[in-house]
């Protein structure tokens, strides 16, 4: 969503990532507080002094931010689901899970877990501080440790608000998911408290902002927009999820796709079928029996004067389970996968056989179509 993530390094089992727009947030706070806050509190020091300590107090974030992520995966995966890893980015970190939790129970252990492994950590930190102090050493480096404290009860805080998707809307679409038995109406109401917390913040933001703080009122903007779109996103994967619940794929393919057969020279592939239609990938098929993927990618890896001579055959490779889904398998599953490969389409196969073609396009007629009933 946030384009390009490195992979840092794995701790518990899981794949700890830095998507390109946390060296932004990085620096942001290692500048202010290097230039802002360590000299407001801690005045006369020499500037290495302040950016050194900036430097330890922006690895002290990383590392809270981390914990409290680290935290939220090892309760999820206790419950038996999947956690993809963990993902830094520019408005802090998040656990990615790619199921959602079947009972309010695990939800609400899930989500609780992060602002109680940040109130630990606070604890922590704080008491560093007060040791340090009591040791006698300078204030300005107990300072740092006191900082950290604080920003974790900050962390827990503001994570504990009552807006999805953050932790406390979490929390409380569990409850409402316990006491109503309604998931859907829980999440509903849970997305308009965090859509509302969203806006709230933007408010905010214009204020600091008109008041001539533009680096924070901006900040405080950019995260109510953040809040707002994910909130209302949630409530929408919720109602998708539930819509395609105990459905096929079967349900949703069209069984005449367009095929190539083998014996297609590449310039015919290029000229009736590239040309043609609207794809990139198309099933290359003899007698039913799905043989290869060929694309347009391997057309070009053909040089052009022997185009009449090569067959598709020749050429085509492996569909690969981003591009082929089972005719059995699970609708919601298949446009998870769908979403991944990013053309938009999933050769269906049973067996060795190509039976048809699921389109995300079909999905989401299908989708909307039920939407504007529910609505009725
Ligand atoms: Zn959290």
């Amino acid at each position: 969503m946030f384009g390009e993530s490195y992979s840092l390094f794995r701790i518990l089992g899981f794949e700890i990532r830095a998507n390109v727009t946390w060296l932004f947030l990085a620096l942001l706070i290692t500048w202010s507080l290097a230039a802002g806050f360590f000299p407001f509190v801690y005045p006369d020091l020499a500037p290495t002094t302040y950016w050194s300590m900036a430097l330890v107090g922006m690895l002290g974030l990383f590392f809270s931010l981390l914990f409290h992520e680290l935290s939220h995966s090892v309760v999820a995966r206790a419950y038996g689901l999947p956690v993809g890893g963990i993902t830094l980015f520019l408005f802090g970190g998040v656990a990615e899970m790619t199921a959602e939790p079947k009972e309010p129970k695990v939800e609400f252990w899930m989500a609780i877990a992060g602002p109680i492994a940040s109130v630990v950590l606070g604890v922590a930190f704080y008491g560093v501080a007060v040791t340090m102090e009591g040791l006698g050493v300078p204030d300005h480096i107990a300072g740092v440790a006191r900082y950290l404290g604080f920003i974790n009860f900050l962390l827990a805080a503001f994570n504990m608000v009552p807006g999805f998707p953050l932790d406390g809307g979490r929390v409380l679409r569990a409850a409402l998911w316990h006491w109503k038995g309604d998931v859907v109406w829980a999440t509903l109401w849970a997305s308009r408290m965090g859509q509302g917390f969203g806006l709230l913040l933007v408010a905010l933001g214009v204020v600091s902002f008109l008041g001539g703080n533009f680096i924070g009122g901006m900040w405080w903007i950019l995260i109510g927009l953040f809040v707002r779109a994910a909130a209302a996103a949630g409530y929408k994967q919720l109602l998708t999820q539930q819509a395609l619940k105990g459905k096929t794929v079967r349900r949703f393919m069209t069984t005449d796709p367009v095929t190539v057969p083998p014996e297609t020279t590449v310039e015919q592939f290029v000229e009736e079928y590239l040309y043609r239609h609207d794809y990139d990938v198309f099933p290359v098929v003899r007698d039913g029996r799905l043989l290869g993927c060929a694309s347009l990618r391997q057309a070009k890896a053909v040089p052009r004067e022997e185009w009449r001579q090569t067959r598709v055959s020749d050429v085509c490779q492996d569909c690969g389970d981003v591009n082929t889904v089972d005719v059995d398998e699970d609708a919601g599953e298949a446009l998870n996968r769908m979403q991944q490969n990013e053309n938009g389409r999933l050769m269906v196969t049973e067996g060795p056989r190509l039976v048809g073609m699921l389109v995300l396009k079909d999905f989401l007629r299908y989708l909307q179509i039920r939407g504007e009933l529910e609505k009725a």
